[in-house]
């Protein structure tokens, strides 16, 4: 008999390592690919919504395109109701291949060009102003195109960082937003509001992956108060709510220790409603920008491993995922640690003595390592490594060193005729030789040769 797919996460993934070692997936010929579990990024959505629903309060779910920058991925998403927050013109380019309508994207980002401003503001799509430069030019573009988007401030909230120095948006000195407790700055942006009365948003991202989750609340706080007073002021001048969607941002923390979800969004959202409650009671229109929660554990990454060796009494494993796929980790590895997973060439996980090994990837850097002095069953030539927990920001996200390619990116799904239970669809087919070649400017040999 066929076995058909588990329910579990953690044996899905098994039984996807597995029939794609069968199938040679991966192989010789594509030593890394990397894997995406459909049906555990709708779980992950279904919760999203359950999460943050509440009667009375419209709440638009949008994913951080820069988490998964996969045009499969944001589908699934909007058929599971969950539009684009992007950050570049490329961004937007792929919500919209993806068939999101304008009503269901967050335009955010430090550095917008006017071209990429009007462009969003001729689509429609909700703009976030990151500084009071931005906001002088959407002043003169809104009164040049008479735009329907929906356009707001981002502020940070300067509450502090979390335990990753370079993911925490809300430091006193963060880059991001309109800072909210330098000297005068709420009255300022108070002022701001008022000045600009088709402002009708209020954004705050407070970090990403490191910060607990009473600091994101806290920094969601923040955020409300300042809407509150500004919809005092504008009250007070116009008989108007002035600010009518809070968009809270995105930041849930992942746990990569085990396959535990931690903490969840039914988790997050209860703390707010406990820290913010205002933020629920109908007044606010609410808009989120999720990433790595929607989609990390959802992800795979699988690869050969080459060759086996030891080198000054460590032993070490040659393999086909390092810096290109997995590029925080192996810069940084204390804040990014992945776990390993072996299995034999056939992708039956492997058992045996646990020895303390290099998992190595294929990068000419010395520093090209997934893990360090990590304790798996001793790994041989051929064997397969799997690097759980990936599916946001690793090989979605390709780091094109040493001309290796963006590997191939499959989706599985329960199907009870295929061997193991599993079906695969290509999500991104694997970089050629020649597209390596065209994208490293081919067609322009002779440009530093030739005659000038
Ligand atoms: C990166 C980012 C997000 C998503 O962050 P995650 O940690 O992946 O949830 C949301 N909003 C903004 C503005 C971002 O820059």
């Amino acid at each position: 008999m066929t076995p058909t797919l588990a329910h579990d996460a953690a044996a899905r993934r098994t039984a996807a390592v597995q029939a794609a070692a069968e199938q040679e997936l991966v192989g010789e010929d594509q030593p890394v690919i990397g894997l995406l579990d459909a049906a555990g990024i709708q779980e992950s959505a279904a919760e999203l919504h359950a999460a943050f629903a509440t009667p009375g309060t419209a709440v638009t779910h949008t994913f951080a395109v820069k988490a998964a920058s996969l045009v499969p991925v944001l589908r699934l998403l909007a058929a599971e109701g969950v539009g684009c927050e992007v950050a570049s013109a490329g961004e937007l380019a792929l919500a919209r291949a993806a068939g999101l309508p304008a009503d269901r994207i967050v335009f955010d980002s430090p550095a917008k060009t006017t071209a990429e401003l009007r462009a969003a503001l001729a689509l429609g799509v909700a703009v976030n102003a990151d500084n009071p430069q931005e906001l002088a030019r959407l002043d003169a573009l809104v009164r040049e195109t008479g735009t329907a988007s929906p356009i707001g401030l981002r502020v940070n909230p300067q509450v502090g960082g979390g335990t990753i120095e370079a993911l925490s948006t809300a430091t006193a000195t963060s880059k991001f937003g309109f800072a909210l407790r330098d000297e005068g700055a709420t009255d300022r942006i108070v002022r701001a509001y008022a000045d600009h009365p088709w402002l009708s948003r209020l954004h705050a991202h407070t970090g990403s992956q490191g910060i607990p989750l009473e600091l994101m609340a806290v920094g969601v706080r923040a955020a409300y108060e300042l809407a509150e007073r500004i919809n005092v002021h504008a009250r007070a001048a116009t008989g108007r709510q002035q600010i009518t969607t809070i968009d809270i941002g995105g930041g849930l923390p992942v746990n990569f220790a085990s396959d535990e979800v931690t903490p969840t969004f039914r988790a997050y959202a209860e703390l707010l409603r406990t820290t913010v409650p205002g933020l629920f009671d109908g007044r606010y229109a609410l808009v989120t920008e999720f990433g790595r929660s929607l989609v990390a554990k959802h992800g795979t990454i699988l690869a050969r491993v080459e060759y086996t060796k030891t080198a000054g009494g460590r032993a070490l494993a040659i393999t086909h995922v390092g810096a290109q796929v997995a590029t925080r980790t192996v810069f940084d590895p204390g804040s990014w640690p992945l776990r390993v997973l072996a299995f034999d060439a056939k992708g039956r996980p492997k058992s045996g003595e646990p020895v303390v090994q290099d998992v190595t990837g294929p990068c000419c850097f010395a520093g090209d390592i997934v893990a360090h002095r990590r304790e798996l069953p001793l790994l041989a030539e051929g064997d397969l490594v799997a690097l759980p927990d990936t599916g946001a920001y690793y090989f979605s996200t390709h780091y094109a060193y040493n001309s290796l390619p963006r590997p191939g990116i499959y989706g599985y799904d329960g199907d009870a005729n295929e061997p193991h239970g599993v079906r695969f669809t290509t999500v991104r087919a694997p970089q050629t030789l020649d597209e390596i070649v065209a994208e490293s400017g081919s067609a322009n040999a002779d440009a530093l040769t030739g005659p000038r």
